[in-house]
């Protein structure tokens, strides 16, 4: 168990022996799922030191909040955009996160290709599916999915590599776990349709509660606040 006040060195080793479990018990290799370090909410040094101890990849979800963080370490780390995105915020996302988990709407997909199309850039993305039918959570409804995918299809700077959802707050194992494998089978079932360019081959799922569970149901990325930063104030 953790202590309340673990030091950042403990919680990282803490968290990446239960991926590590994870990964055994799935039979997956451990190089297959990256952690995401999420840094909302963490000061600057609490950033640095994370990066100091390993993680490369960082995770935001409010431009305002991360800028700071963002203007002192630049592109050494993969930044991801991991919150809900406004149409007017775009400008700030585009081409500083290497990865946008939150593509959930047509006027989004619109205005990313408009931005990254001016930056001769090409965004990489995540459409975020809202599985759970939670109507507090952003998302497309899955059934949505396969009409949207066709209709961003023609947007040549958006580089969609995966599926991103959230388990609703607070729910046990088993919910959660139903949950990441219909994330993973409709991931499946896009690939089979040859919707995309290349084959999507990112799942984006699991946080601090659920982790685990969605390691061993397909994980390639799991975004990790709490459990890794410790709680912070807000
Ligand atoms: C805040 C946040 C996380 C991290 O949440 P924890 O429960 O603290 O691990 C992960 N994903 C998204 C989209 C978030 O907003």
């Amino acid at each position: 168990m953790l202590q309340a006040n673990a030091s950042l060195e403990e919680r990282k080793r803490f968290v990446e022996q239960r991926v590590a479990d994870a990964c055994q018990r799935a039979g997956r290799a451990r190089q297959d799922v990256n952690m995401i370090a999420v840094t909302k909410y963490s000061t600057l040094a609490d950033t640095l030191a994370i990066r100091e101890l390993g993680m490369h990849h960082l995770g935001e979800s409010r431009w305002q909040e991360a800028k700071p963080k963002w203007e002192h370490i630049g592109t050494a780390v993969d930044w991801h955009f991991i919150g809900h995105l406004q149409t007017n915020k775009v400008k700030d996302v585009v081409g500083k996160f290497a990865w946008l988990h939150s593509l959930d709407r047509m006027s989004l997909a619109e205005e990313v290709e408009r931005v990254a199309a001016n930056r001769n850039v090409r965004q990489t993305c995540f459409l975020q599916l809202n599985i759970s039918g939670e109507e507090s959570k952003y998302g497309l409804a899955p059934m949505e999915t396969v009409e949207f995918a066709q209709a961003i299809r023609r947007f040549t700077h958006l580089r969609v590599v995966g599926l991103m959802t959230m388990a609703p707050y607070g729910v046990p194992a088993h919910e959660a776990r139903a949950i990441f494998r219909e994330l993973r089978a409709w991931r499946d079932r896009l690939n089979e349709m040859h919707l995309f360019a290349e084959p999507l081959r990112e799942l984006s799922m699991g946080m601090s509660d659920d982790f685990e569970v969605a390691v061993e149901e397909g994980a390639t990325f799991i975004r990790l606040g709490s459990i890794l930063m410790g709680e912070r104030q807000i």
